[in-house]
């Protein structure tokens, strides 16, 4: 039966609902607003914004130009005398007669009161707190309210699985009340403390779905793997530089973790050019010495055949067999290296979501590892992970987040962080230009590209979208063309080509038949192009600080110094010092915290590439303490639930907290 028609008989309504994912009555009481309205005096203004009453003491007068309009009177406020405009609300004119009472919001400057919006009633009229959802037009957020209102009356059940403990540690409120009090707040106090608890609440269910996880994976048995120290010793010896102490540190953790039985799960993390890739190679090496084979999965085909050929030569004057597995390959390639991987002849391989297809087996798999995790959804790194036993895994990220932020996210796994860079690396220069004109370098561009440099221009978008005011790759690309036309090649690369448009367009920039390479983001992970040294950035308010700083890291490589100019047609302030930031800082983790404290939410393009888990409620950054102190909670719970022998039942019980489409539980 349909739920939904217990809220409202509506066909037209309950598809909307539908449309929004709301399914069930429990969906709906867990559509939660996404904002409050709330109208108070702001007065004086802050910021030059207020919200304040005034007396009309002229008759509107109203001016038409096409289908805009433009309204002007005279109102009184607090005495003094403001000329208000207001644009395209000539609708409103027969309402506002003399010596009437409206509240005004808009901006003052001067005697000049430039309205957004005029309501017409006296502010405390309007006051409370209204909660605005997200929904599809043609439900508005009042009959949205109605329908919780509906359901939160049936008594259908609504556990609290916050336990007592914390809810009175924390002065927290039962969950029902939580309920009530997002969706119909009475007062600050009541919303702030209901917003609280659902936030505990969702928390502590992730980290007690990562608890127990990781209790469980303490329990597997793996195999002790055998390797001499001192060969791979000697083979860090044989590398070109010294590793730095958290690459040293990192590969130790990875190495004990080999050699113990117990599987590992191990995280590792570190900025763009933190030098990840070699420590993995360090992993794999010692791996190939215990007689087992190694798979390394890349989220593209770029980044594998890259890895693929820097592994190569990395080790070149070893005997070990190294495969590359892409889905490019012809069937008959494909053919051999499955053959290779199931008699043992290939002892490394490197590839991308080919790698654990149903026809590949491998002989003796004994350790995985995958980078730039966040392309990877559990499934498929537990489909690869499964064509071995007891097999050894590390992910790897280039999503740098505070160490303690990592251990609350990845509670199931160990971490490992390489906070420090390679010496003698010179931090990339950038620049930040308002607007969204190259002319400011353009002469800076020329003499580059004229030294022999090749530089990459990243847009946000693929193609030209009417909603969107932002520079798109392929408008960016047609201009770029035709300016360098007989100087220089222009390339194009973006997420919907081709994985062999891409690679070959990929590889003409790495062999230099091109020279400028405009791209969407798709360029972000991990390419490593030396010459490219020159990078430009349209729009650069629409990405994250932490995407920009990893977009960077693909210049300023093989110690050359690397040069980034961010364009933005941004007005306001914070968006701007956030820019500005990027010119003076360098540290990805700084970046990452700073950015995660200053994010504004219109951020389209920072969230989902980052590949974090998204939560309901919570926001990982500005309640990273909250995130952590759970996970206090979350490990002791699992031990005492375990201790008491009430853990099947309980973990029954978390699975089935845990919403829908969470992918954090299996
Ligand atoms: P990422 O962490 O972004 O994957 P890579 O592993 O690709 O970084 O390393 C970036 C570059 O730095 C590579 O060319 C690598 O050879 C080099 N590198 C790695 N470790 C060091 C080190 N300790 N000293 C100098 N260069 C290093
Ligand atoms: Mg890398």
């Amino acid at each position: 039966m349909e739920e939904l028609k217990k809220v409202t008989t509506s066909q037209n309504r309950i598809d909307l609902l539908h449309a929004s994912s709301i399914d069930t009555l429990e969906d709906i009481i867990y559509h939660y607003p996404y904002k409050y309205d709330e109208v108070t005096e702001i007065w004086p203004p802050v910021e030059d914004k207020c919200c304040v009453e005034g007396v009309i003491i002229s008759s509107p007068k109203v001016f038409y130009k096409g289908r805009f309009s433009r309204m002007t009177f005279n109102v009184t406020i607090k005495g003094n005398d403001y000329i208000v405009t207001i644009f395209n609300r000539h609708f409103l004119r027969p309402h506002l007669t003399l010596n009437r009472i409206v509240t005004l919001q808009g901006k003052v400057e001067g005697n000049r009161f430039t309205a957004s919006n005029i309501l017409l009633k006296n502010l405390d009229q309007l006051s409370g707190i209204t909660p605005v959802y997200s929904l599809k037009d043609g439900l508005t957020s009042h009959a949205f309210s109605q329908y919780v209102k509906k359901v939160l009356g049936m008594n259908i059940p609504i556990e609290d699985s916050l336990p007592i403990e914390i809810r009175e540690t924390v002065d927290l409120m039962s969950k029902k009340e939580a309920l009530y009090a997002v969706h119909f707040p009475m007062n600050h106090e009541q919303l702030q403390k209901g917003i609280k608890t659902l936030k505990y609440e969702e928390f502590l269910n992730f980290e007690l779905a990562l608890s127990y996880r990781k209790m469980q994976r303490e329990q597997e048995v793996g195999y002790a793997k055998d390797f001499s120290l001192d060969e791979v010793n000697a083979f860090i010896h044989t590398l070109p530089f010294k590793l730095t102490k958290d690459q040293k540190q990192s590969a130790k953790d990875i190495l004990l973790d080999l050699h113990n039985p117990t599987i590992m799960y191990r995280f590792l993390q570190g900025d763009v050019g933190s030098g990840k890739t070699i420590v993995a190679a360090i992993g794999l090496y010692a791996n190939y010495l215990s007689g087992y084979q190694g798979a390394l999965m890349a989220p593209t085909e770029v980044l594998a055949t890259q890895h693929y050929s820097k592994l190569k030569k990395t080790f070149e004057a070893y005997d070990m067999s190294i495969a590359l597995l892409t889905g490019s390959l012809t069937l008959k390639e494909k053919k051999e290296i499955y053959e290779g991987l199931e008699s043992g002849a290939i002892d490394l391989v490197i590839g991308t979501h080919a790698l654990f297809q149903e026809s590949v087996h491998y002989k003796k798999l004994g350790f995985v590892v995958t980078d730039e995790q966040h392309r990877f959804g559990v499934k498929q790194r537990k489909a690869l992970k499964q064509k071995g036993e007891g097999v050894d895994f590390l992910v790897m990220s280039a999503t740098p987040i505070p160490r303690t932020l990592a251990m609350s996210l990845y509670g199931d796994m160990d971490v490992s962080s390489i906070e420090t860079r390679p010496e003698g690396r010179k931090p990339i220069l950038t620049k930040y230009f308002e607007g969204s004109s190259m002319k400011p370098f353009l002469k800076q561009l020329k003499d580059y590209l004229a030294q022999g440099g090749q530089c990459y221009v990243i847009c946000p978008l693929i193609e030209d979208n009417e909603d969107l005011p932002l520079k798109s790759a392929l408008a960016i690309y047609e201009a770029m063309s035709s300016y360098f036309k007989g100087h220089y090649q222009t390339g194009l690369l973006h997420g919907s080509l081709k994985d062999e448009e891409k690679n070959a367009v990929m590889q003409d920039f790495k062999d230099n038949k091109i020279q400028i390479l405009v791209s969407t983001t798709v360029v972000e992970v991990g390419v490593d192009v030396p010459n490219a040294n020159m990078m430009v950035i349209y729009n650069a308010e629409r990405f994250g600080l932490s995407s920009i700083h990893q977009l960077r890291g693909r210049i300023g490589r093989g110690n050359q110094q690397g040069y980034c100019f961010l364009l933005s047609e941004a007005q306001d302030e914070p968006a701007k010092e956030r820019l500005h930031y990027l010119e003076e800082h360098d540290d990805g983790f700084e970046i990452s915290q700073y950015d995660l404290k200053t994010r504004g939410p219109g951020e389209l393009l920072g969230d989902k590439q980052s590949g974090l888990p998204a939560f309901m409620m919570g926001d990982i950054f500005k309640d990273m303490n909250i995130l952590e102190e759970t996970r206090r909670y979350a490990i002791k719970m699992i031990h005492d639930y375990y201790k008491y022998g009430e853990y099947e039942n309980y973990i029954e019980m978390i699975k089935k907290k845990i919403k829908k489409g969470n992918e954090y539980i299996d």
